[in-house]
């Protein structure tokens, strides 16, 4: 029997919640499947820790993981931690240097939630966000001068290179023709911005001619959210930079129902390194700690762990049973409207693995 070695990395606030139910839905979905196991390693990384120790995760954090066939991760935040410290310490300290580069973020009105757009459901919204993950505008390069002084100068320089814009183009063109409609549509802002997002634009061009099936179109990011809202059905498979994609998947999640349920993988596609699955939720210290915290954005990041780990009818088994429990408004948590509990939630996923005969 094939066991799977998975890093569980909670972090902060919720996201210590939805992890632990996340590892009690996959062991249920293995002891259903009988054919594969899992082996969870927990790693008690996250704010909590950079309290004790000056650290977001210890120094050899990585090699700690390295070996790992996945990392199912929650939320990296602290009240008393400066963003940037939590961000970079920890998610982008694993994202980076395992080139993730491909951020790959579904979105979908599942069953029974209500989209706040009028008179959409299911089909007028059915989109994957691939976000280029490893550069760009969050590249870290930049500086201060002067610092505290008047005359203070701050940067953040956006890099992009000619060899990532072609590997996130080529992996959003591939996952396009994957899906059913073929059609992907590129972001860009390259009127404002005429050199990198040209590039952009240029090499979007090239990689294009590889792919003479699918159908793709350029939007500009600022066109692109009227396009969401208004004519969301004109969209299916996105490509865009990492700064754009990162407030387009958040605007597509609320879009979908909220941002409870909204999943998302960091993928290393060669497989040179593991790749990381967490909802896109953050820690939402707001709800911490009173069980409403809505588990499905980890469930369904689950499903896309499990499709990334080639073991695809359980993935397609747990994106049922998340369905069924969806449709029933009773098991919403009070993101979603209703009075459901964490702990409820994930019961009846859990039972409806169970059901499933299929
Ligand atoms: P961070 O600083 O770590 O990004 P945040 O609290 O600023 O976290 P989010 O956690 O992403 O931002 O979400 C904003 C709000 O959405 C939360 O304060 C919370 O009320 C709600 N929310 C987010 N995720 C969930 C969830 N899984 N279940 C219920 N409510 C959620």
């Amino acid at each position: 029997m094939k066991t799977y070695r998975i890093a569980a990395i909670p972090g902060d606030g919720i996201g210590t919640e939805v992890v632990d139910a996340g590892v009690e839905v996959l062991k249920a979905l293995a002891q259903r499947a009988g054919s594969f196991d899992f082996q969870f390693d927990h790693f008690d990384w996250g704010g909590e820790y950079y309290q004790k120790h000056g650290r977001m995760m210890p120094e050899d954090g990585r090699d700690q993981i390295r070996n790992h066939h996945a990392i199912l991760f929650g939320s990296a935040g602290h009240p008393d931690i400066p963003d940037h410290i939590t961000l970079w310490g920890l998610r982008l300290a694993i994202c980076q240097p395992f080139d993730q580069y491909a951020n790959v973020r579904p979105t979908r009105v599942l069953p029974g939630i209500t989209s706040p757009l009028r008179h959409v459901s299911g089909p007028e919204l059915d989109w994957v966000i691939v976000r280029e993950n490893s550069e760009g505008e969050y590249s870290g390069v930049g500086g201060r001068v002067h610092q505290g002084h008047a005359i203070e100068a701050a940067t953040d320089v956006s890099i992009m290179t000619r060899a990532g814009v072609t590997r996130i183009m080529r992996f959003a063109f591939q996952l396009a023709q994957g899906r059913p409609r073929k059609l992907l549509t590129v972001v860009t802002k390259s009127n404002a911005q005429r050199y990198a997002m040209v590039m952009w634009d240029e090499v979007a061009a090239e990689v294009a001619k590889e792919f003479p099936d699918v159908t793709w179109d350029k939007a500009i990011v600022d066109a692109m959210t009227m396009r969401m809202t208004l004519k969301p059905w004109s969209i299916d498979t996105v490509v865009a930079t990492n700064l754009h994609a990162d407030i387009l998947s958040d605007l597509a999640a609320a879009l979908a129902g909220s941002l409870g349920i909204a999943p998302t993988a960091n993928l290393n596609p060669e497989g040179l390194f593991p790749s990381m699955f967490e909802p896109i939720h953050g820690s939402a210290f707001d709800i911490m700690g009173k069980g409403i915290a809505n588990p499905i954005g980890t469930f369904w990041s689950a499903v896309m762990m499990l499709e990334h780990l080639g073991e695809k009818p359980a993935a397609d088994r747990l994106m049922r049973a998340i369905e069924r429990v969806t449709a029933n408004p009773d098991l919403h948590t009070p993101d979603l409207g209703g009075k459901a509990s964490t702990r409820q939630v994930t019961d009846a996923v859990i039972g409806a693995i169970a059901a499933d005969n299929t």
